[in-house]
């Protein structure tokens, strides 16, 4: 295993590192090592995190011996010499935090690849980790306060499965030393019969380094419950291309009417119940009165909602954030009565629990999103906060049963438009460095301005792949001339959507295998798709017709519960020999441009057919625009003299659509041996402003073809050049024990110690390749040498290395094996 040496630091990689990978490991420790924060960008496939987690373990172990089962409790009492370079007197903790638990599970499989063995714990949720039988059924805050509640000191029903945890881990010191991800966890309570969730919660507070889901981090009632020490930690957000509406998201709400009268219904049973108890069994314990008034606020406060005058449907009602104070203190909710009302919910939703156990498995107890409003709004005593706010009602269409009850539906919001706040906080709790990476972060301008804290260090990577793996253009007009633009202006003209539908025919005919086309909005997808299925002239095939000729279609659906069998039928369509391939229309910003992998054959060609703007008319993106521009109004003048720049609400519209395509492009060319198309069919993107807004990786590669012409033979010679030349390129024909594949691969897989034998193919004339010593390992080669053109052979594993156990692979050998495996 290599070392290198990054600015003093000896740094334990796996492989052999990439000048890029080296650069990136170098913020990393410039980050750290200056207790500063770092904005990090460094495409897909260029090993991010394995480089993001040699780095930080690395300085790390600079500093100090990891934890380990003898020090790991007296850890923070032992000062290390180097430490004052952390600024502290005990090692600081690596919080590392991703988007979801499978992004996580990634993570852990990459720390398991290094050398560094840091002691470690991964957060899950209840849901995920409980193993009490009754309380495992249940879902949400009914599952929360299920254990709350038989973790409690002094109940008569208790989980046994919480008593000796703390024991538990004490006489189990090795925990944690070795990388184990949530189903790890799940099992090793299973097996000794100790909660693996506060398993996890007593780890946290003895390890090097902690996983979580970013909501863990963000929102501040789970943070709080962690019970980290802060001070002098470090704080990593991997995949934090969408962080910043992430924080504003957790900070704001809305209140649904519909959700509001099923809150008061539920204060109206708690009522109900309390009063039967008494009556029944002289029940003391809970104050009817309580749930009372209660449900008396909350019918003020549906009437004050309903009373509000709103002269437009469309612009709704708005009112600066600090109103909300005001609205709610002439219902005698303050700063003192919300903590009161906070605890009279939660003795609400323990009664209607015990009540009802089975109603409360699905959505819980609705009151209960009272109390989160409630936290919102009072987080701090001097409501500071609130002028990053702005009160919205907003009147929907009612339906039926609104009208009957002579009730319009109204949401009721308090939104956030700094999302800073949360970067803030955690600024303010001593957290040591921030450092925010992605593949996807540029625009980065944007980014730092709208999270409000300073990022000194800042990398925006190239990636690991050569020009010729890379074709990316912007293409203004289709075969006949005509703009392709999907404006406002022009996106219904019949005109467009025929143009735009023949380049995509032609662009099927050239892609091979996998095509990807990002629409901006599921309108323009469906009008588009639409219009293409009509027929021009009764005896012509129409644009669909032509592009399922070259294509197999399928188009990302709406609803997220049938998009794993969209997925399905994409992957499905790959494999069907009948065609030359799939192509999955989707939409930026959906399922399709977000997280998902369409490396090698899935993804040869990623199509965005416009600037991916949000609707104008939504309130809440109107509003945001107006907040920037006010701010950028009183910051003007001071910035001017500064010279930095301001952001005004156009720019952050502007640049919320360059993300969003960014994130789409990102799609395809999943790593350094994989190569497509990335073609901008709308000639906005000439302008050189929204090429600047483009990944800084794909931006050198960026040609603007005045003719269509020039597109088809250009694209047609790369992928042609790709498929004589590239190394890449796995056919996959069946998938079974064995796997047939197409002669370039050969060499590539020979590194992965398999061995070959053709079945199939033109010279030289013979059946048994291992009279040339093709069937070991090694045999890629010599029939790359003795054979030409196109040829299909098994490929097989040596006995050796099965093919799931990529461990046993090192360095490039795993790289290419990896490849090979996922096209599985
Ligand atoms: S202590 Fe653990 S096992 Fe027991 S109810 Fe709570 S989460 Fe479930």
């Amino acid at each position: 295993m290599p070392t290198y040496k990054i600015r003093g630091i000896d740094v334990d990689f796996p492989f052999e590192a990439y000048d890029c990978q080296l650069v990136y490991m170098e913020k990393v420790i410039q980050s750290l090592q200056n207790k500063c924060n770092a904005l990090l960008e460094s495409p897909t496939g260029t090993g991010k995190t394995l480089c993001l987690l040699c780095a930080t373990l690395a300085w790390r172990k600079s500093l100090g011996p990891f934890s380990t089962g003898a020090n790991s409790q007296t850890a923070s009492s032992q000062p290390h010499e180097k430490l004052s370079q952390s600024g502290g007197s005990k090692p600081p903790t690596i919080v590392y935090a991703s988007r979801t638990h499978s992004q996580l599970r990634q993570v852990i499989q990459e720390l398991k690849r290094t050398s560094y063995r840091p002691k470690m714990v991964i957060l899950g949720s209840r849901e995920q980790l409980c193993i009490h039988e009754e309380v495992s059924l249940l879902r949400g805050s009914a599952q929360n306060n299920a254990c709350r509640y038989l973790c409690k000191k002094g109940r008569k029903r208790h989980c046994k499965h919480y008593s000796g945890v703390a024991d538990y881990v004490k006489d189990n010191p090795q925990l944690g030393e070795e990388p184990i991800d949530i189903e790890d966890l799940a099992k090793i309570g299973r097996s000794s019969g100790r909660c693996p969730y506060y398993i996890s919660r007593e780890l946290n507070k003895v390890v090097d380094i902690l996983f979580a889901p970013y909501n863990y981090l963000i929102d501040r009632g789970n943070r709080k419950s962690l019970g980290l020490e802060w001070n002098n930690s470090i704080l990593i957000f991997d995949e934090a291309h969408n962080l910043e509406s992430l924080c504003a998201d957790a900070a704001s709400f809305d209140l649904p009417s519909g959700t509001l009268t099923a809150c008061i219904s539920e204060a109206k049973k708690c009522i109900d119940l309390c009063v039967g108890r008494r009556e029944k069994s002289n029940d003391k314990t809970l104050n009817p009165d309580n749930f009372a008034i209660l449900k008396a606020l909350l019918l003020k406060l549906e009437k004050r909602i309903a009373e509000v005058p709103i002269k437009s449907k469309e612009l709704g009602y708005t009112m600066p954030g600090p109103y909300i104070y005001e609205l709610l203190a002439d219902l005698n909710i303050t700063q003192e009565t919300s903590s009161k009302l906070v605890d009279t919910i939660e003795d609400a939703s323990q009664l209607l629990q015990e009540e009802d156990p089975d109603k409360t498995k699905g959505v819980g107890c609705r009151l209960e999103s009272i109390s989160d409003i409630l936290k919102i709004i009072f987080r701090d005593k001097q409501n500071a906060h609130a002028s990053f706010y702005r009160v919205h009602v907003q009147e929907a269409e009612a339906n039926a049963t609104d009208v009957l009850k002579g009730k319009a539906s109204r949401t009721f919001s308090w939104w956030c438009f700094n999302p800073g706040i949360a970067m803030q906080e955690f600024y303010g709790m001593g957290v040591g460095s921030i450092i925010l990476t992605s593949g996807t972060l540029s625009p980065m301008d944007s980014f730092a301005q709208e999270l409000k804290i300073d990022f000194p260090v800042r990398l925006e990577n190239p990636h690991v792949i050569s020009s010729n793996q890379i074709w990316a253009g912007v293409v203004p007009a289709g075969p006949s001339g005509y703009s392709l633009n999907s404006s406002y202006r022009n996106r219904d003209s019949l005109e467009y959507k025929q143009e735009l539908g023949n380049a995509i025919v032609n662009i099927a005919r050239i892609v091979p295998d996998g095509l990807l086309v990002f629409f901006p909005s599921y309108y323009l997808l469906d009008q588009c798709i639409g219009c293409w299925k009509n027929k021009t002239h009764e005896n012509s095939s129409t644009i669909w017709e032509r592009i399922c000729k070259h294509k197999k279609p399928v188009v990302e659906p709406r609803q997220s519960s049938v998009f794993p069998a969209a997925i399905e039928d994409y992957r499905a369509k790959l494999k069907d020999t009948t065609a030359s391939g799939a192509v999955f229309f989707a939409v930026c910003r959906g399922k399709v441009s977000e997280g998902l992998d369409f490396s090698d054959h899935a993804g040869r060609a990623v199509v965005i057919t416009g600037m991916p703007f949000t609707t104008l008319n939504d309130p809440k993106i109107r509003l945001k625009r107006e907040y920037l521009d006010l701010q950028a109004q009183s910051k003007r003048q001071g910035f001017q003299a500064l010279k930095l720049s301001v952001l005004t609400g156009e720019d952050w519209y502007n640049q919320q659509a360059s993300r969003a395509v960014n994130q789409a492009v990102g799609r395809v060319i999943r790593h350094r041996h994989d190569y497509g198309a990335i073609i901008f069919c709308d000639e906005r993107f000439v302008h050189p402003n929204r090429q600047s807004q483009i990944s800084l990786w794909i931006q050198p590669h960026i040609k603007s073809y005045s003719k269509f012409g020039d597109v088809v033979f250009t694209l047609t010679r790369f992928f042609r050049e790709e498929v004589i030349c590239g190394r890449t390129k796995l056919k996959l024909i069946k998938s079974e024990d064995t796997v047939l594949v197409s002669l370039q691969k050969l060499l590539y897989m020979e590194e992965a110690n398999a061995s070959f034998r053709r079945i199939r193919g033109p010279s030289p004339a013979m059946e048994d390749l291992s009279s040339i010593g093709c069937g070991h390992h090694g045999g890629g080669r010599q029939l790359l040498e003795q054979c030409s053109g196109e040829l299909e052979v098994v490929f097989s594993c040596s006995s050796s290395i099965p093919v799931p156990d990529m461990e046993l692979l090192t360095g490039e050998n795993a790289r290419a094996f990896q490849v090979f495996v996922l096209n599985l």
